[in-house]
């Protein structure tokens, strides 16, 4: 270390030492938060291996063991094998080795499941024991260009991009294992990369990873967090300033209706660094194919992740913002955007890509323990609760790559996406291969990083349950106090969560809970007695001294809710959890012998074309009725709706298929032709239970 850097460290480490008030309270000595001069958080991840899945959550998480989670080399050997880059092969040498890992590492201990451990050792070993002697490390770079293989990904293997997923697995790897080499390998790695990136940026070799970069730059943190090490500080302004401009983007207000495609969408030609001042103020969200689905997924933390080293406003802001216009100019109501690949405006038959679900879900995790928002929290449950339960198959053994808010039929044939010619019209079929094998690879991550943050440790040495799912939790409270905390709940089908504590004495420590914006008013139960009621778009603190088996009830009443989408659609929420029409289905298993592989095919056997009656929507609590039916093991997988609203609506015609999907969705208006139709029962089922589905509704009279 240089002597600027050893007395610029040391100085960090004595104002670390001394700081006794963070601005957010008192310090938590249970876990590593950002040292000076990052800001500290109000929320700390806890290790993996910590927090244990229970109830529905646990046999979801057992589904994906069974399936492609837990035997994708065996599905998918030509990539996933031992040709590998990443296992020292000559074979696929780029995202897709590292994606699979980067969701069943957490999986794996989650279910402490040691056959899962096993196969995920060989990715850790070779990339903790190939680096190489200058810092870098992952597949070894051809002498020259190798033999291309189709549906291989054998370069560029210097690229910078497919290391960020395998610096997020060696984190997660880490705090499960605490295996040194990990710590070993990221300050060398970090080294090299503060030494090449000035001459070889991060978009040298694919313009993903300038796009990508925050992926990068939160590991590099996190890093300084054990090691205090200034060198990472400066290698952190290098990579902000090398990754696309998201701040700048987000706040542009007006920006110039073009072809953005060239210049952001399409990577080849892409928009890199040194970026162009005058294109990129005139960017912006609302922009037809202006961000690929799956970088603005991932980028959308960007702002976030760096005001952690920059605590001015304007990141919070320009991530605010940019949740606001996706919604507003792409948004679906399952908490997605229609992006095929390219943003692609707000009808609802416009696809949603895999990767942009679980990436967007990664995004807010890290979002939320920085900010602390509970919006970024009802956003994240919307998305797990609604599109990240469906996408895949029941039995985990099929996935498609886009999904719709409103998918009537899904069958190979042309649609009206932007990536559909590339993709022969398999896009909505459930595949293993279909439409493009980036999800197949990068799915997994969704369920176990979602239940990872189930449970966070809290700056003022307490707990946080900010997301609700069945779950137990194992953590450090006070100064290093350790309690068990059992959560029971059939959340997001009920209303009522139960903690029950395990400690072992009497503790004073604060627990922190989330009111959901949606809920006007919580009520807390403390050992069977009313606590207090709260309004929702909150987190409270019960900051009190706890028993051994005090038990707190959250009671979080649901109501039918109307918003109003594309063509002033309407959808119906109750909850977390938005309802759309169940249509009858018949599957078809398609033995196909392309590059896509055998698929299911999925036709609707009554019909979809539904509106919604006005009178519905002016009064919901009568125009709609809930049921809960039977909750097995796992309601999203189980045959029969777990639970249901039924209500009436009358047929539109007009209404018929359009490039193998539902049309256009009729513009809500007062349509006195349909006053005399007769009204017909139909039923509304939640939107991660369904498969065919109508969520956004044209509304008749
Ligand atoms: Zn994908």
């Amino acid at each position: 270390m240089n002597p600027r850097a050893f007395l610029f460290t040391l100085l960090m480490l004595i104002l670390f030492h001394c700081q006794t008030d963070t601005g957010i309270g008192i310090k938590n000595v249970n876990y590593i938060n950002n040292l000076p001069p990052l800001r500290p958080n109000p929320y700390i991840e806890l290790p993996l291996g910590t927090i244990h899945p229970e109830g529905w959550l646990k046999e979801q998480l057992e589904t994906m063991a069974r399936g492609m989670t837990g035997n994708l080399d065996d599905l998918y050997p030509a990539v996933l094998g031992s040709r590998n880059g990443w296992l020292g092969g000559d074979g696929d040498g780029w995202e897709r080795g590292p994606y699979w890992i980067d969701g069943l590492l957490p999986l794996a201990y989650q279910l402490n499941t040691d056959t899962l451990i096993e196969k995920i050792r060989p990715w850790i070993e070779w990339s903790l024991e190939h680096q190489m002697e200058d810092g870098y490390f992952g597949p070894v770079p051809f002498e020259s260009p190798p033999k291309p293989e189709p549906g291989i990904q054998k370069t560029p293997r210097r690229d910078w991009w497919p290391k960020m997923v395998m610096l997020k697995v060696l984190k997660q790897y880490y705090t499960v294992s605490g295996d040194e080499r990990v710590i070993d390998l990221m300050k060398k790695y970090f080294k090299f990369q503060l030494q090449e990136l000035p001459g070889t940026p991060l978009d040298k070799w694919s313009f993903w990873a300038n796009r990508r970069g925050a992926d990068n730059l939160m590991i590099v943190y996190w890093l300084y967090n054990i090691t205090g090490e200034a060198f990472l500080l400066e290698l952190a302004e290098l990579i902000h300033e090398q990754t696309f401009p998201y701040t700048r983007v987000f706040l542009n207000d007006s920006c110039q209706q073009y072809n953005t495609l060239d210049h952001l969408y399409h990577y080849n030609i892409g928009n890199r660094y040194p970026f162009d001042e005058e294109l990129i103020d005139r960017l912006c969200i609302e922009q037809l194919q202006s961000f690929h689905c799956v970088n603005l997924a991932q980028g959308i933390k960007a702002p976030v992740i760096y005001y952690q080293q920059h605590p001015d406003e304007k990141y919070l802001q320009a991530v605010r913002k940019a949740f606001s216009d996706i919604k507003k100019f792409h948004g679906q109501p399952q908490g997605m955007y229609g992006a095929d690949e390219p943003m692609h405006g707000n009808d609802p038959t416009k696809g949603v890509e895999f990767c942009s679900v679980v990436e967007m879900m990664f995004s807010l995790e890290n979002i939320i323990q920085i900010t602390g928002e509970a919006d970024f929290l009802d956003h994240l449950e919307k998305i797990a609760y609604n599109a990240l339960p469906t996408q895949a198959k029941d039995d985990y053994t099929a996935r498609q790559y886009f999904q719709a808010a409103n998918q009537a039929m899904l069958t190979r044939t042309r649609h009206n996406f932007y990536e559909d010619d590339s993709h022969d019209g398999t896009d909505l079929c459930y595949g293993l291969l279909t439409g493009y094998p980036c999800c197949t690879c990068n799915m997994h991550q969704g369920w176990p990083k979602f239940t990872q943050n189930l449970w966070l440790a809290t700056e003022d040495r307490g707990i946080a349950a900010l997301l609700y799912a069945p779950s137990t939790v194992t953590a450090k409270v006070d100064s290093g106090k350790e309690i068990k905390i059992m959560e029971e709940t059939n959340y997001p089908f009920e209303e009522s969560i139960h903690f029950t504590l395990s400690l072992p004495s009497q503790i004073r420590f604060p627990f922190h809970l989330r009111i959901p914006a949606w809920c006007s008013s919580a009520e807390v139960f403390i050992n069977g007695v009313s606590h207090q009621k709260y309004p929702g778009g909150q987190i409270i603190v019960l900051d009190r001294t706890w028993d051994d088996g005090d038990r707190i009830e959250l009671n979080l009443p649901m109501h039918v809710e109307i918003s109003r989408w594309a063509e002033n659609s309407a959808v119906v929420e109750r909850g977390p959890l938005v309802y759309a029409l169940k249509i009858e289905e018949e599957w078809n298993y398609v033995i196909n012998e392309d590059k896509f592989g055998d698929y299911w095919e999925v036709l609707p056997k009554s019909n979809w074309n539904y509106g919604l009656l006005q009178s519905g929507i002016d009064d919901p609590s009568s125009g709609f009725t809930f049921e809960i039916n039977s909750l097995e093991n796992n309601p999203w997988t189980q045959t029969s709706p777990p639970c249901q609203i039924r209500t009436v609506g009358k047929r539109i015609p007009e209404w018929t298929l359009y490039y193998g999907n539902a049309g256009p969705v009729p513009h809500s208006r007062p349509q006195l032709y349909l006053r005399d139709r007769a009204a017909e029962k139909i039923t509304l089922v939640p939107y991660g239970w369904s498969t065919l589905r109508i969520t956004e509704f044209p509304v008749v009279e």
